[in-house]
């Protein structure tokens, strides 16, 4: 049985101010049914695994380096996140692909090091509004997959967010039967590389303008294990309300 994921994805957002958001969502949350995980900027991410320490939250990050140290300025490597308190990390998000160039490759060379750092890799994969619309979405989804997965993948080391490019932050969202397609290619392909057992147990998330009202329907999907929220995570107020749709 897969244990349900709520993931919220500050981005660039949140100074120390924001941790009050944080206390409202354990506050808010004492003894919680599904997993919870914020992944604040790389700013915050000490001081709130430090006040988040004695309850179930869960704290990632956004990004790491594929080496474990060196000479790289301004990057942060998985140890590192793993001793200043995250558990996860989001790792081939869309923006990242875009802003950074960051190929499948890459993200499968900073999972494992993710990996051999103990930390959960979020993967995303996606297709773009083109690529949906020329028809390319399972052939770019399998690609993402095929190559952003190292082959130390393991259900205990590894989720997978779809996120579809055009549905980031924008409002929109595909329709149930579009995320389901997906998310039943998703099964299959980790099943024909992982075998049946271990593909069952990776997680699979949906991700994508999450918010409260539209939360029920995607998560009655089957092989929708939790969401990977952006904009709907950065207050309790949106957030509380989709932990609770996953319960
Ligand atoms: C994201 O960036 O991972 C995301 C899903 O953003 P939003 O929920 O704001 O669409």
């Amino acid at each position: 049985m897969r244990r349900k994921l709520a993931a919220g994805n500050w981005k660039m957002n949140g100074t120390n101010a924001s941790l009050t958001e944080l206390q409202a969502l354990i506050a808010a949350h004492p003894t919680p049914q599904v997993d919870i995980l914020i992944c604040p900027p790389a700013t915050l991410i000490v001081q709130a695994a430090g006040l988040s320490a004695d309850s179930p939250l869960m704290i990632g990050a956004q990004d790491c380096h594929a080496a474990a140290s060196g000479a790289h300025t301004g990057d942060i490597s998985a140890p590192m996140l793993a001793d200043a308190g995250a558990v996860a990390v989001i790792l081939g998000h869309s923006e990242r692909r875009q802003d950074h160039a960051e190929s499948s490759t890459l993200v499968a060379a900073k999972a494992t090091a993710a990996h051999a750092a103990h930390l959960t890799a979020i993967i995303c994969v996606g297709e773009s509004l083109a690529e949906r619309e020329a028809a390319q979405t399972l052939d770019v989804i399998a690609e993402h997959l095929r190559h952003s997965l190292p082959d130390s993948a393991t259900a205990a080391n590894t989720v997978i967010a779809y996120e579809p490019i055009w549905a980031i932050g924008t409002g929109l969202t595909p329709s149930p039967a579009q995320i389901s397609e997906v998310h039943r290619f998703l099964r299959a392909e980790l099943t024909a590389r992982f075998g049946a057992e271990p593909a069952q147990g990776i997680r699979l998330l949906y991700g994508g303008s999450v918010k409260p009202a539209n939360a029920p329907e995607i998560f009655a999907l089957a092989d929708v294990d939790g969401a990977l929220v952006g904009g709907a995570s950065l207050t309790t107020a949106e957030f509380s309300p989709i932990i609770t749709a996953l319960e």
